[in-house]
């Protein structure tokens, strides 16, 4: 017999609430409640993923869930915020529950691993999207923003920024990789993990932070408006995919204006340089330092000093 909607829900995602710390009523009534601590606030973010815009057609099920739910950690990681609970609003063409399991699965995995729990979410038939809205608390008033970075503050990236856009250009057959670039890739595509315990040590040192999903000259010009200030990167210092195949020109473009690397982008003011110095040095913090902010506004790249320009167009991807 067809699986029934509610069935379908109770079979494969009523149990995903595993772990939910606060919860009080998850799935199953008309909606969730939560408890807040005293002092903490409310973070709340929603991606949403279209077959064909946002993963290939061919995706497996599990990849799906991962960076589904990746990709909205990563916005609370940003945001200097610890996971709690999600919901998902799933549209499905058919319920397949071979694909059903290995796409709860795919929750699963992500949500214990960063102890978040699914407490509600809708369920529709149609083109396959899925819509995650992540919740996630910090003490009170303790949360990274975009606007605060100042003049003279230094700007840091986590990991290496263009692997996202290698990623999708290897899933596109159009990058030719070894085995283990392979497997890195496919990995950074389809769970790209986010940098929330970074996020954590970022609250107290950071003026402003972003993940970065359209591409660092976007998301870094993002930080410059929001804090209305202007931003200057170092290209030369960025560190870039280790992909043997790719040109230099294609690493530093995808470097620049490549999206979906979820990475962070935060800025630092000069009090708190050596506190990031001797993380980054302890090992306790990947990040490397790419950039200054500055008096004005916009972008603006030097290499090795001197005054860049990109070749290249510099819009992050927009979908209107
Ligand atoms: P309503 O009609 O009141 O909106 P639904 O029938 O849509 O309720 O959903 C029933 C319950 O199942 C709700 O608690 C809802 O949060 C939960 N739910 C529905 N779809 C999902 C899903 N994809 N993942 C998790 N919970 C879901
Ligand atoms: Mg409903």
């Amino acid at each position: 017999m067809a699986l029934g909607e509610f069935e379908l829900i109770r079979r494969y995602f009523s149990s995903l609430a595993d772990g939910g710390r606060g919860l009080v009523l998850g799935v199953g009534d008309d909606a969730a409640v939560t408890v807040l601590e005293p002092g903490e606030q409310l973070v709340t973010c929603t991606d949403t993923l279209v077959r064909g815009v946002h993963f290939p057609d061919d995706a497996a099920p599990r990849d799906i869930a991962t960076r589904a739910l990746c990709v909205n950690l990563s916005d609370l990681a940003a945001m200097g915020a610890t996971p709690r609970w999600y919901t998902l609003a799933l549209t499905l063409d058919a319920a397949d529950e071979d694909w059903l399991r290995e796409f709860a699965a795919g929750l699963s995995d992500v949500s214990r691993r960063h102890g978040c729990a699914l407490i509600g979410g809708d369920t529709t038939r149609g083109p396959l999207c899925i819509s995650i809205t992540a919740m996630g608390s910090v003490p009170a008033g303790r949360y990274l923003s975009r606007g605060g970075a100042r003049p003279g503050d230094a700007v840091y990236a986590t990991g290496r920024l263009g692997e996202g856009a290698a990623a999708l250009a290897f899933l596109q057959r159009r990058l030719p990789c070894t085995d283990s670039e392979a497997t890195h890739l496919h990995q950074r595509f389809y769970c790209p993990a986010p940098r929330l315990n970074e996020g954590l040590l970022l609250r107290s040192l950071a003026s402003a932070a972003i993940d970065i999903s359209d591409g660092l000259l976007a998301d870094a010009g993002h930080i410059a408006t929001a804090s209305d200030v202007g931003v200057r990167i170092d290209v030369d210092c960025l560190p870039l995919p280790e992909v043997a195949a790719a040109t230099p020109d294609a690493l530093l473009r995808w470097a620049l204006t490549g999206g979906d690397d979820y990475e962070l982008c935060f800025t630092v003011p000069p009090d708190r340089f050596a506190a990031v110095e001797a993380l980054i040095a302890a090992g306790d913090l990947m990040a490397r330092r790419i950039g200054a902010m500055v008096e004005g506004s916009g972008v603006e790249c030097y290499d090795r000093g001197n005054r860049w320009t990109p070749p290249w167009p510099l819009a992050g991807y927009r979908h209107f």
